[in-house]
């Protein structure tokens, strides 16, 4: 089965949406919006990491875009997406940290070997090591 696409210019940059209002938007379940914050980075999104959960309008279009260029790439372990240069891409030495975060939600950084933007990489607390070893950081 295809993947479908959803149209990022139907979300409005200035709004807020709930789960509810964002599935609807998009004619999606709600789990579809549940498994996007749980699993997919659209956490950056959120207003507040405790229910009810709020999206900002302008974070998460941007996120359903980067989503949808980052399709028919894949990242090597220790590459993570660039959609500046648009690829998968290695980071410079060096430039590896693991933001701060009180969830298990965790966001690794680096910047962008060859554009030097800043590039993130979602996943989960538990994962952390294992970042660590695949980026080869000191941190
Ligand atoms: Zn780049």
């Amino acid at each position: 089965m295809m993947k479908r696409r959803h149209d990022p210019r139907k979300i409005k940059g200035k709004l807020c949406y709930s789960v509810a209002q964002l599935a609807a938007l998009l004619n999606v379940h709600k789990n579809t919006i549940r498994g996007w914050l749980r699993n997919d980075g659209l956490a950056v999104a959120l207003i507040d990491q405790t229910p009810p959960f709020m999206m900002h309008g302008k974070a998460t279009k941007k996120w359903l875009k980067e989503r949808q260029d980052k399709r028919g790439w894949t990242c090597a372990e220790n590459e993570m997406s660039c959609f500046s240069c648009k690829g998968p891409r290695q980071i410079k030495p060096g430039s590896f940290h693991i933001l701060p975060s009180n969830t298990q939600k965790i966001i690794a950084q680096g910047d962008c070997i060859k554009c030097g933007r800043t590039l993130n990489r979602f996943d989960v607390a538990a994962n952390k090591d294992k970042l660590i070893r695949q980026f080869k950081a000191n941190v």
